[in-house]
C-alpha cells in the first residue's frame, strides 16, 4: 500500500533510502535543515574553487554500481567516474611511497621497501579479498535484527577472523614499519584504530589494493547531486532549510509526522537520517531507545579539523591524495581514543582534486583540503584552529619541499563545533560511530524503532557503519525493512 513517508536529513543514506521507497511506490518528502542536499557531502565554492567539505576517497565503485544499477542505472549516467593512477601517496619523514592503481605495481613498490615482501602481501590480499566476498554477500546487506543474520556457512569459517585484530596480522606478516602504516591505514575508514578492528575487516585492504582508488569529475558531490536527480526522477520531494523540530508521536505510541518551522505535518512513517543520537532527542523522552549514558560508552569515529585552501599557484610534489604519516600515528591515535585531547603531532592527508580533475580550480592555481583527525568532543576555538593551520602548513612546506604561505588566497575551517551545528552530530564526531566487534551489526542502534512504531533510523550510526558506500546500503536495507514491516 502507498505510505506517506517523511524522511528527515539529504545525506547519502536519506537519499539512498528515499529512492528505494519511493521505487516501491510510496510518497516520499525530504526534510533537511542545511540550505543545500548532501549532509556531511556537501560541496564548498568559492572564487572559482570547488571543494568537496566532507568525503574525498570513493572506494567500493561494486556498491555505486549496484545502487544505481537497482534503478536501471549506471554511475556514469550521472557522473565521470576516473581511476586515480597512482591511487594516493604516504609521506615518511624521510621518504615517500606512492600506491600504484593495480596490485602488481604494489607488490613492485613492496618489495623495494621489504625484500620478499610481495608473497606475503598477495596472502594478505587474497584473504582481504575472500573476506570482501563474503562482507559483500553475506553480511553487510543484512539489517542488523538478529545475529542469526551473520551465521551462514562462509562466516562460520571465519569465526577466527573476528578473533584477532588488523594491527596483529599486519605485524605477523611485515616488518618494515612504513608497509605496516600503508597497510593499517584502510580500516581507519571504519572508525577506529586498527589494534581495535577485528581481523575480518581487512577486507578494506582489498577495497584499496583490489579495488583501487577513484574520482568522479567535480568532485564527490557529483555523486549527490546524481542521487538527488534521481530521487527526483522517481517523485521524491526535497524541502531544504527545514529542520524537523520534533517527532510527533500518538498516545498509541505510533510515529505520526513531523513538526517543521512550527507546523505538524502529518504521515504514515517516519525515518531520520540524521545523527542516530539528535534524532532521539526529537522525540520525548518516554520514546528514546538509548540514554545518553549508552552514547556515553560507545566508541565514536574521530571529529576531524578541516581547511579548504585555495593556493594561487601550482604545486610542486603532490599527488591526488597525499597522507602524512611523517608523525608517530600510535600517539596520535591515543591522543583520539584515549587522552581525548588535541594532538601534540598530528598526522594529516591532504588532497588537491586540481591535480588531476583541472576545473576543480582556477587555472595556473591548486585547491587544497587539509584534514586532521582529533577526537569528537574537543574543545574548539579559533585559536586552536589557527594554531594547527600553522602546524599543518610548515609541515607541509618541509616535507613538499616549497614554500606556499605567501601563495595562500583564502582558507576556510570546519571543525567540532561546525559538525555540531551543521549536522546535529554527537560531540561534533564526523564519521559516525566506530565499528569494532561490540558495534558491528546487530549490536550498533536499530534501523527500527523498538519503542515507536513507524519510526525507522539510517545513516553511519546505523548498519552497516560508517563511510559513503555503507551509508548507501544502509538506506536500502531501512526501505526493505520497511516494506516489510509496513503491509
Ligand atoms: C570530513 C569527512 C571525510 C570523510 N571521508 C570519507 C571518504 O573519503 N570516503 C567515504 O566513503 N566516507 C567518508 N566519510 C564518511 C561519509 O561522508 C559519511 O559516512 C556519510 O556521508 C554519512 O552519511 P549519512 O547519510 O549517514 O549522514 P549525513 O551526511 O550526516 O546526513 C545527515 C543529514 O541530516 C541532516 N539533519 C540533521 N538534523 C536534522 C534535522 N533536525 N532536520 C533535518 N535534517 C537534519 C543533516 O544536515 C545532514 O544533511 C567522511 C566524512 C567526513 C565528515
Amino acid at each position: 500500500m502507498r505510505k506517506k513517508i517523511a524522511v528527515i536529513g539529504s545525506g547519502f543514506a536519506s537519499l539512498s533510502a528515499a529512492c528505494y521507497l519511493a521505487k516501491a511506490g510510496n510518497e516520499v518528502t525530504i526534510f533537511e535543515k542545511n540550505q543545500t542536499v548532501g549532509g556531511r557531502a556537501r560541496r564548498l565554492e568559492k572564487d572559482g574553487f570547488t571543494f568537496d567539505i566532507g568525503p574525498s576517497w570513493y572506494w567500493m565503485p561494486d556498491i555505486f554500481e549496484r545502487f544505481f544499477g537497482d534503478f536501471d542505472k549506471k554511475p556514469s549516467d550521472y557522473y565521470q567516474l576516473d581511476k586515480l593512477s597512482p591511487a594516493y601517496k604516504v609521506v615518511f619523514e624521510d621518504d615517500e611511497i606512492p600506491i600504484g592503481d593495480d596490485l602488481e605495481k604494489i607488490k613492485a613498490t613492496f618489495e623495494q621497501v621489504e625484500s620478499g615482501s610481495s608473497k606475503p602481501l598477495q596472502d594478505f590480499i587474497d584473504t582481504a579479498s575472500d573476506n570482501y566476498d563474503i562482507a559483500i554477500k553475506n553480511l553487510v546487506y543484512r539489517p542488523g535484527e538478529s545475529p542469526l543474520e551473520l551465521v551462514t556457512p562462509q562466516t562460520v569459517k571465519k569465526l577466527g577472523a573476528f578473533v584477532s585484530n588488523v594491527s596483529r596480522d599486519v605485524r605477523k606478516k611485515f616488518k618494515n614499519p612504513k608497509l605496516v602504516s600503508i597497510l593499517e591505514f584502510p580500516v581507519l575508514f571504519l572508525g577506529a584504530t586498527p589494534q581495535n578492528t577485528p581481523s575480518f575487516y581487512n577486507f578494506m585492504n582489498y577495497a584499496d589494493f583490489g579495488l583501487g582508488t577513484w574520482h568522479p569529475k567535480g568532485g564527490m558531490y557529483e555523486i549527490i547531486l546524481g542521487m538527488k536527480t534521481l530521487a527526483q526522477e522517481l517523485g521524491v520531494e526535497i524541502h531544504t532549510n527545514s529542520p524537523v523540530e520534533r517527532i510527533l508521536v500518538n498516545n498509541n505510541g505510533n510515529a505520526t509526522g513531523v513538526q517543521v518551522k512550527g507546523t505538524e505535518q502529518e504521515y504514515d512513517i517516519v525515518l531520520s537520517g540524521a545523527d542516530y543520537h539528535h534524532s532521539e532527542t526529537l522525540l520525548d523522552t518516554k520514546y528514546r531507545q538509548y540514554s545518553e549514558s549508552y552514547w556515553e560508552k560507545k566508541t565514536f569515529a574521530p571529529s576531524s579539523l578541516i581547511f579548504y585552501v585555495g593556493f594561487d599557484k601550482k604545486l610542486k610534489n603532490i599527488e591526488h591524495h597525499n597522507l602524512f604519516f611523517d608523525t608517530d600515528f600510535e600517539k596520535h591515535a591515543h591522543e583520539i581514543y584515549e587522552d581525548a585531547k588535541w594532538p601534540e603531532d598530528p598526522l594529516f592527508y591532504a588532497n588537491f582534486t586540481s591535480v588531476t580533475d583541472p576545473g576543480t580550480a582556477p587555472e595556473g592555481c591548486e585547491n587544497g583540503f587539509f584534514l586532521i583527525p582529533l577526537a569528537p568532543g574537543l574543545e574548539d576555538t579559533p585559536e586552536l584552529r589557527e594554531q594547527y593551520f600553522d602546524i599543518v602548513m610548515n609541515r607541509f612546506e618541509k616535507r613538499t619541499n616549497q614554500k606556499v604561505k605567501d601563495n595562500i588566497l583564502f582558507k576556510e575551517s570546519f571543525c567540532v563545533n561546525d559538525f555540531k551545528s551543521e549536522y546535529n552530530s554527537y560531540k561534533g564526531n564526523a564519521y559516525g560511530m566506530a565499528n569494532t566487534l561490540l558495534q558491528t551489526a546487530f549490536l550498533r542502534p536499530n534501523l527500527r524503532s523498538k519503542k515507536v512504531k513507524d519510526l525507522y533510523f539510517t545513516g553511519q550510526l546505523t548498519v552497516p557503519g560508517p563511510g559513503v558506500p555503507p551509508s548507501l546500503i544502509s538506506g536500502k536495507l531501512v526501505a526493505d525493512l520497511i516494506k516489510k514491516h509496513s503491509r
